[in-house]
């Protein structure tokens, strides 16, 4: 049956220009059948510059929107439109206008995971990946309003030592993945490496070695000697880190840190999307155009890591 999907899959992708992008927790097969799987930065990267006429984005809401921004000649489709992001519906564009009003003089640098309404009052957006990068590039006299999560704002803000007033939003998946699961799991395995993703609560974060988005966490793994890895972020990069070394041990540091939005897309729902063009994502003219400035600024910054 999943054979079939598969070749299905395969033949209506090619049928209709199609390229599938897939988030790095997205469930195990949906990754492995993607021409490209990746973490937000990479994702939007490959959006901005295919040569398809249909993006499949296989991640949620706000990355579909950033895909349509990114690329306003393509049709954008997600096999599973209910898939939302708690954190990016954790602030509004008129709550970010009332920010705003308070900090005239900062500027504002809004975490990808947000609404295109709330890109488009944004100076600048960054991933996990780049936020450090991006908040060193802005003149050094600037305050800065980050928007919507307040563990990677921490995070940037005692890398960068900059002045930054955070949003109190937060991931509902990472904030699962508690301090006494790392400690237990540390327990279990003493000669692991703790990878942490920013989004974790801060107890989490002290206890981690290393603070990585996904995608530096997979080449941290592979550059690394190590051959135990506990990881502390969503579980679908699992697979991804067991596929660029087979060699070595992966553990969850919590089986709660699952996304249950990310796990919405299915290989039946797939077919669905290629063979009736469903579900389109679009954003309104007037919204994309303002928000392409923020997200181009965003995809031109890339870390050397
Ligand atoms: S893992 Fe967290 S930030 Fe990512 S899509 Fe799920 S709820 Fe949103």
């Amino acid at each position: 049956m999943t054979t079939k999907l598969l070749d299905k899959i395969q033949a209506l992708k090619t049928q209709c220009n199609a390229v599938i992008l897939a988030h790095n927790y997205q469930p195990d097969e949906i990754q492995d059948l993607a021409d490209f799987a990746g973490d937000s930065l990479g994702l939007s990267i490959q959006a901005s510059q295919t040569d398809a006429e249909v993006i499949v984005f296989c991640g949620v809401r706000f990355m579909a929107e950033t895909a349509a921004i990114l690329s306003p000649d393509k049709k954008v489709l997600m096999p599973e439109p209910k898939a939302g992001c708690p954190m990016a519906d954790m602030i509004t564009a008129g709550q970010l206008r009332d920010l705003k009003q308070q900090y005239p003089e900062a500027l504002v640098v809004c975490y990808v995971n947000s609404s295109a309404e709330v890109k488009a009052e944004s100076d600048y957006c960054c991933t996990s990946s780049n936020a450090v990068a991006v908040v060193n590039s802005l003149p050094a006299d600037k305050q800065i309003l980050f928007v919507p999560d307040q563990h990677l704002g921490r995070f940037v803000q005692e890398r960068t030592g900059r002045d930054m007033v955070l949003w109190p939003g937060y991931c509902s998946t990472h904030v699962l993945i508690a301090e006494n699961d790392v400690k237990e799991a540390r327990r279990r395995y003493p000669n692991a490496v703790v990878m942490a993703h920013p989004e974790c609560s801060e107890p989490v974060k002290e206890l981690a070695d290393e603070l990585l988005s996904t995608g530096q966490m997979l080449k941290f793994a592979q550059a690394s000697r190590a051959t135990e890895f506990i990881v502390a972020t969503e579980i679908g990069i699992l697979h991804a880190l067991e596929k660029v070394r087979p060699d070595a041990e992966f553990i969850p540091a919590s089986i709660r840190g699952v996304c249950p939005n990310m796990k919405k897309t299915t290989l039946a729902k797939l077919v669905a999307a290629l063979e009736n063009m469903q579900y389109e994502i679009t954003v309104p003219p007037e919204i994309a155009d303002k928000a392409r400035r923020s997200l181009e600024r965003m995809v031109e910054i890339v870390p050397k890591d």
